[in-house]
């Protein structure tokens, strides 16, 4: 695949994350990490990587994600930059603290830190600082929270050009460790500071804007002015009932519901109460649309693979499927000396079929094919297509006798085939080449192929329609 092909795919896995459509952005991870794969692309193996698990996370499939970045890991330490690096500390923070693995979160934030500091991207140093802050906040770590929310201000300072967000997010942190403290002087200069930054009236920082109100609540709360509290979070929940963020509405309600029965007002704590049960509802059901989801994207990836894994004519397992589990097989059959036995099908002058009765009768004759070779074998034993009207069938744990026996039932049934175009007969034969693995000696399906096609081709050699084995029995030629 050609290298701006990759970069498109890539632009379209990215653009789609955006967007929130995680179901589509997995599905193209899917499609970029096979074609990543096909040409060695480590960048694109790494972006299907990430964008996987970062979607996963979104959708709340903490275990998907957990596996994409295990996946993108091994990829990421050979082939990685740094970057490549920062990006994967992004997603695994995310994924310890949706599992409130505080440590491991905040062993991740010290790579980013020491990371970003080496890189001088000052913006990154500072966010971790941020979420490190907040981890310490959600433990009632007041003084650490802010020692990190220091640092974080101290990096966003760096940042070049100036960034006010930057600075503003960390002063949220650290004005609520400061009324963690219980030191609320410092903690209201701060919050007055932020309150007259113009870009909190943005409506690209509402989520900021929130969380000042929501700070504003909590200094108020923090001394008793329950009513001043309320009033403050009233407002953080009209915010952010317009964006959807439905566990942080959540978290509004609850406060609002309490802060009613500290002021004792119950006809307010009734209908507030009646609002965060709604809240609870609304949430319930999406927590209820996001398993649908998750088991939608498991049923679309599965299906993917399967038709990755598929001829798409006949139903069967594809060379690439076949390669692969003949493969395992092989390596399984070295261990444990045991014989395996390949037979190569090969249709006779199939063109003509196709020239005579035209390509889509040909089809069906392929179709009948496969169906009469796989009458006679096991339920165990793979049939596939290898391409054309060349057919592959693996034995497992049977001698080459047996093998070759298989093999002649199978011309048999193709020849036995009662196949009509309109009224017409038509007969069809196939020949066949058969091989084993010598008991272990051949480790792969390629040589295993080779030597079986070598067969296939002598039987063509000698006139068709007859099975001609390899290996022991070496160029024996059987026909009935
Ligand atoms: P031989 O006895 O030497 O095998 O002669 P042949 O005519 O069968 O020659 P060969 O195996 O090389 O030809 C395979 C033909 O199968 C060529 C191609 O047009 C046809 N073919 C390949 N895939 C398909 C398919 O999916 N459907 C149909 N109908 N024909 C196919
Ligand atoms: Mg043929």
């Amino acid at each position: 695949m050609k290298e701006n092909d990759l970069k498109s795919l890539q632009g379209k896995v990215t653009s789609l994350r955006a967007e929130g459509k995680y179901k589509e952005t997995i599905e193209a991870c899917y499609d970029l990490l096979k074609r990543g794969e096909e040409s060695n692309d480590y960048k694109s193996i790494l972006v299907a990587h990430l964008n996987s698990a970062a979607s996963y996370y979104c959708i709340g499939d903490i275990e998907e994600a957990f596996r994409c970045i295990t996946a993108y890991d091994e990829v990421c330490r050979e082939y990685g930059d740094e970057t490549d690096h920062l990006n994967r500390h992004n997603v695994l923070f995310l994924l310890y603290e949706y599992n409130k693995d505080f440590t491991k979160a905040k062993s991740t934030l010290d790579k980013t830190i020491a990371l970003g500091t080496r890189l001088q991207k000052y913006n990154i140093v500072s966010n971790a600082y941020s979420n490190y802050s907040h981890l310490y906040l959600a433990e009632e770590n007041f003084e650490d929270a802010l020692e990190m929310g220091r640092k974080g201000l101290e990096a966003a300072k760096l940042h070049c050009p100036p960034s006010v967000i930057l600075e503003l997010r960390v002063k949220l942190n650290i004005a609520q460790a400061y009324i963690g403290l219980r030191d609320f002087e410092a903690s209201r200069r701060l919050i007055d500071e932020i309150g007259e930054q113009p870009i909190l009236d943005s409506d690209s920082y509402i989520r900021e804007r929130v969380q000042f109100h929501m700070l504003q609540g909590s200094w108020f709360s923090h001394q008793g002015f329950y009513r001043e509290a309320f009033e403050w979070l009233s407002r953080a929940k009209d915010l952010v009932n317009r964006y959807d963020d439905i566990y942080l509405l959540e978290e509004i309600q609850r406060e609002r519901c309490r802060l009613c029965e500290q002021i004792g007002d119950f006809k307010t704590g009734f209908y507030v109460q009646k609002e965060y049960i709604s809240v609870l509802l609304e949430s319930r059901k999406r927590e209820l649309e996001r398993t649908a989801l998750q088991l939608e994207v498991k049923h679309s990836l599965a299906d993917l693979k399967k038709k990755a894994n598929t001829d798409h004519v006949t139903g069967l397992p594809n060379r690439h499927r076949l390669e692969s589990t003949a493969n395992q097989w092989l390596k399984e059959a070295a261990d444990r000396y045991e014989n395996i036995v390949c037979i190569v099908v090969d249709i006779d002058h199939f063109k003509c079929i196709n020239d005579q009765y035209g390509h889509l009768f040909g089809d069906e004759v392929i179709r009948d094919v496969t169906e009469a070779c796989a009458s006679v074998l096991r339920g165990d034993d793979l049939i596939g297509r290898y391409g054309g009207d060349e057919f592959v069938a693996i034995l497992r744990g049977v001698t080459l006798d047996v093998g070759v026996r298989k093999a002649e039932q199978m011309l048999e049934a193709i020849r036995n085939l009662s196949i009509h175009c309109g009224d017409t007969p038509v007969s069809i034969t196939a020949s066949m080449g058969v091989a084993d693995n010598r008991e272990g000696e051949v480790l792969g399906f390629n040589d295993l192929f080779r030597r079986a096609d070598v067969e296939l081709y002598k039987s063509k050699q000698s006139g068709r329609n007859r099975v001609s084995v390899g290996s022991q029995l070496d160029g024996q030629q059987v026909q009935i």
